[in-house]
C-alpha cells in the first residue's frame, strides 16, 4: 500500500523513543516555518513557550493537543509524522488544506515533558483542571478553544501497558468519544465523534491489524475532553498503547499516524467501508488485564498453593533517555492476569536478584529459574 510504504521510509526519524520535549521539537518546527505558521500560544507555569502550529485555509476548524500529560509522547511523534506527510505530499493534501484549518499544540505541557511527568511543574494533572482552569497551560488550551470554537477536537494521550481487550490482546490504540453529561447522552457532537472513531477503527483493522479498544466513558467534568464535549464540540480521545515488544512505542505511533490518515480521508486507495456511529459500541472495551511480566505456577516459600507473580516496568528518566526498570507488582493464587512477557515455572522456584524473597521496592535486575537452571531476566 502506498501510504504504508511512504510511512516506512519517511516517518519523522528525528523524534524517536519516549522522551520528547520542546528542545526536540523546536528545531523541526523551525524548519517548517515556510510551510506552517508556528507561533507561541502562551507560556507554561515555568515560563516555557507553548508552540502552536497552524496550517490549512478551510472553514472546518480542527484543534489538536498532545502531551497535556508530559510523559505521553507517542501521539506527538505521530503528529510530526503527519506534519511531514502534509509537507511532502502537496498534491495529496491540497484538498484537505482547502477544507480544514488545523490548530495544533504538539506539547501542551512542556514542563511535564522535560521532567517526564504526567503532571505539570506544579504537580497538577491538567486533564483534571478543566473546571478550575488553575494552570497557565489550561488557560492556553481553554482560550484557544473558546476563541476558535472548533468543529473537531483531538485530545491525544498515551495509555499504560496494563490495558488490553478481549482475546486477550494488548490495547495498542484506544479511542473515546467523551461523555457530555453524567447520563452519557449521545449528543449530536458525540455522534459525530463516534462515527469518526468507527471510520478510523475500520481503516486500521482492514489495513494495519492493530488492536483497537474503547475507553471508559464515565463522565468527569474536570476532564478536558468531557468538558469540550459538553460544550457541543465533537471530541475524540486518542490513547496510544502497548504493542508487542514496543516499549518505545514506535509501532503504536504509526497506528496513530494511520488513524489521522483515515480520519482526514488521505488514503484514496482504501475507501472506508461504513460510518455507522453505532458500531462504536461494538469496539471492545479497555480492561486492566495486562502486566509487563508474569510468572505462572511459582513455588514460593511459605505458600501452600502455586503463585502467579507479576512485575511492572517503571519509566525512569536517566541522561535524557527513558530506562525501563522492573519492579514487583503483585502475587496471587489465581492466574487471571496476562503478561506482555510470560514464563510458566511449572511448580519450580525462583531467585530474584539472587534471593528467594522478593524485596518489594527494589529494582529487579535478575530472575533465575532454579529448576531449569535458567536466567529468565
Ligand atoms: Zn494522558
Amino acid at each position: 500500500m502506498q501510504i504504508t510504504s511512504w510511512y516506512t521510509h519517511n516517518f519523522e526519524d528525528r523524534l524517536t523513543g519516549r522522551y520528547i520535549t520542546i528542545k526536540h521539537i523546536m528545531p523541526i518546527l523551525d524548519s517548517y516555518r515556510t510551510n506552517f505558521n508556528v507561533s507561541v500560544a502562551g507560556f507554561s507555569e515555568m515560563g516555557v513557550e507553548i508552540p502552536l502550529v497552524t496550517f490549512g485555509n478551510g472553514t472546518k476548524k480542527v484543534l489538536i493537543w498532545s502531551q497535556m500529560h508530559g510523559n505521553e509522547s507517542t501521539t506527538t511523534k505521530a503528529l510530526f509524522d503527519f506534519f511531514k506527510y502534509i509537507i511532502k505530499n502537496k498534491q495529496q493534501t491540497v484538498q484537505l488544506l482547502s477544507q480544514y484549518s488545523f490548530y495544533v499544540l504538539p506539547i501542551l505541557n512542556p514542563d511535564g515533558a522535560a521532567l517526564y511527568t504526567r503532571e505539570n511543574a506544579n504537580n497538577i494533572d491538567l486533564n483534571r483542571d478543566a473546571r478550575d482552569v488553575s494552570q497557565n497551560e489550561s488557560t492556553v488550551l481553554k482560550s484557544i478553544f473558546e476563541s476558535l470554537q472548533p468543529d473537531l477536537c483531538l485530545n491525544m494521550h498515551d495509555q499504560r501497558s496494563i490495558f488490553g481487550i478481549s482475546g486477550p490482546k494488548p490495547a495498542t490504540l484506544s479511542f473515546l468519544a467523551p461523555a457530555a453529561d453524567a447520563l452519557k447522552t449521545i449528543t449530536p457532537a458525540r455522534e459525530i465523534a463516534m462515527g469518526l472513531i468507527v471510520k478510523m477503527k475500520n481503516y486500521l483493522q482492514a489495513n494495519h491489524h492493530s488492536q483497537i479498544g474503547r475507553y471508559d466513558d464515565t463522565f468527569n467534568h474536570n476532564c478536558v475532553g468531557d468538558s469540550f464535549s459538553s460544550s457541543g464540540a465533537p471530541t475524540i480521545l486518542f490513547e496510544a498503547g502497548h504493542y508487542h515488544k514496543d516499549y518505545n512505542r514506535e509501532q503504536s505511533r504509526s497506528f496513530v499516524f494511520y488513524s489521522l490518515i483515515a480520519l482526514f480521508d488521505l488514503d484514496t486507495g482504501a475507501p472506508i467501508s461504513s460510518l455507522d456511529y453505532k458500531e462504536y459500541f461494538a469496539i471492545p472495551e479497555n480492561q486492566k488485564i495486562y502486566k509487563d511480566l508474569v510468572l505462572y505456577n511459582v513455588k514460593v516459600l511459605g505458600e501452600q498453593t502455586l503463585q502467579t507473580i507479576s512485575f511492572q516496568y517503571k519509566e525512569i528518566l536517566i541522561d535524557e533517555k527513558i530506562e525501563f526498570e522492573l519492579y514487583f507488582d503483585n502475587m496471587r493464587a489465581n492466574n487471571d492476569v496476562f503478561g506482555h512477557q510470560c514464563f510458566d515455572l511449572k511448580g519450580g522456584g525462583i531467585l530474584v536478584n539472587s534471593h528467594q524473597n522478593i524485596t518489594i521496592d527494589k529494582k529487579i535486575t535478575t530472575i533465575f529459574d532454579i529448576t531449569q537452571n535458567l536466567m529468565l531476566i
